[in-house]
């Protein structure tokens, strides 16, 4: 388990982290989530021991990591795999000594060190690939070279850092996938920053909003997508007025008989307006909201209603 707990870092006049506190679960799928230049990275950077901060704990299985004097934070930093958006691969190796790398600098022993990166060639499917240079393979057979070196000392954390970015969505979606794999098959605890919401919906459990140095939101990825706190709608680029999209074709149909909607209509004495309403894909499931604005008296009957039917909602009442 990880504790941040009130981390504040400046660089020079900047405050970039300002009073931080989360705290991430064993085997959680962790966004830090933002927009450029919050600290997203700088955050990451003092978790995995690569950077100090001036006041605050980091509690990393209950060490904290400003205890460490320099020969434990070298054994410390085995228990997190880095990956970047740059992939940092060595250009003039091939992919099997790329893997490599971390155990020769562990001093691992060869005939160890050959199975283990056949091992973790197969798990991220390179095996085909072992010979061949970073320059010979597509943006995401790079990142999965990364992937598999992070993995070599058996990390208990893999720290992310816009590995997905650089990435097209389709194969974003297939690197997701594999880090998704990695967390359930192997119980890696995966902390994702990132500014692609896309990859936020896919992939983290749990997030924590970051905005100009500040954490400003944390919770349930889907809780908070059903919220849509103002930090959330900020990033979504949501601004009230302009859910009317400007592309796309519109098609309006008449509301079926034995719909909620027409239910709903009838149940309530003024007519009720549809102000928006989404389909969208969540961790790999299909799910929609309706928001319809209602006259205040009808609010206990449309409560009733989707209550009898088990419908989860929320109200937000709407005044001037
Ligand atoms: P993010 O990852 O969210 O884009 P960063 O953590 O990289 O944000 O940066 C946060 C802020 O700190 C930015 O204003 C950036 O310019 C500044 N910053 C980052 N690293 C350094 C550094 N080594 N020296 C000075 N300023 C830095
Ligand atoms: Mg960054």
């Amino acid at each position: 388990m990880i504790e941040i707990k009130n981390i504040n870092k400046t660089f020079g006049d900047l405050q970039v982290l300002k009073n931080i506190s989360l705290t991430i679960e064993d085997g959680e799928a962790y966004g830090l989530v933002g927009p450029s230049g919050v600290g997203k990275s700088t955050l990451l950077n003092c978790l995995a021991g690569l950077d100090s901060y001036e006041s605050g704990s980091i509690i990393v299985d209950g060490v904290p990591l400003e205890s460490l004097g320099e020969k434990q934070a070298r054994l410390f930093r085995k228990n997190m795999g880095i990956i970047f958006q740059n992939f940092s691969l060595v250009s003039r190796k091939n992919v099997y000594q790329n893997i490599a790398l971390p155990m020769e600098c562990w001093k691992v022993p060869r005939s160890q060190i050959k199975k283990r990166v056949y091992e973790l060639a197969e798990m991220v499917g390179l095996k085909e690939k072992l010979m061949a240079r970073p320059a010979e393979l597509s943006g995401g057979q790079k990142q999965r070279v990364a992937i598999a070196r992070a993995l070599t000392m058996n990390p208990k954390y893999i720290l992310s850092d816009e590995s997905t970015s650089s990435l097209d969505p389709s194969i974003t979606v297939s690197i997701l996938n594999l880090l998704d794999k990695i967390r359930k098959e192997m119980g890696i605890t995966i902390i994702l920053v990132t500014h692609e919401m896309p990859v936020v919906q896919q992939f983290c459990r749990q997030m924590t909003i970051m905005d100009a140095g500040t954490a400003t939101v944390s919770g349930d990825v889907r809780e908070l997508f059903f919220q849509k706190p103002p930090a959330l709608q900020k990033l979504l680029g949501i601004n009230e007025g302009e859910t009317i999209p400007k592309s796309g074709v519109n098609v309006t149909f008449g509301l079926a008989f034995d719909t909620l909607l027409w239910e709903l209509g009838k149940l309530m004495e003024k007519p009720y307006k549809i102000i928006n309403s989404d389909f969208f894909e969540f961790q790999n499931q299909k799910h929609g909201n309706v928001t319809i604005n209602i006259n205040a008296e009808d609010l206990p009957v449309c409560e009733n209603y989707l209550q009898s039917r088990g419908i989860v909602y929320r109200t937000e009442r709407r005044a001037l």
